[in-house]
């Protein structure tokens, strides 16, 4: 079963939900389990996109070898 962040509007407590993705669908109402408010939105972890973005972008430097001349590698 996948897991979501939350984070609760009135007291800022960042909370995991366990959903399947058929609850998720018909609406989720998440309780903060500090103030039980549902009054909830939900964090989107945009750091794996971002990761990837710099993959592709190292891909596209210079490979460093024997024959590389000064510079290269901090070198
Ligand atoms: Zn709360």
């Amino acid at each position: 079963m996948p897991l979501y962040d939350y984070q609760c509007k009135k007291c800022q407590t960042v909370f995991e939900v366990r959903a399947t993705f058929k609850e998720k669908e018909t609406g989720l109402e998440p309780e903060c389990p500090q103030c039980h408010s549902k009054i909830t939105h939900q964090l989107l972890t945009s750091a794996l996109f971002l990761r990837h973005s710099d993959d592709g972008a190292s891909l596209e430097l210079p490979k460093c070898g024997p024959n590389s001349g000064p510079g290269c590698c901090g070198g």
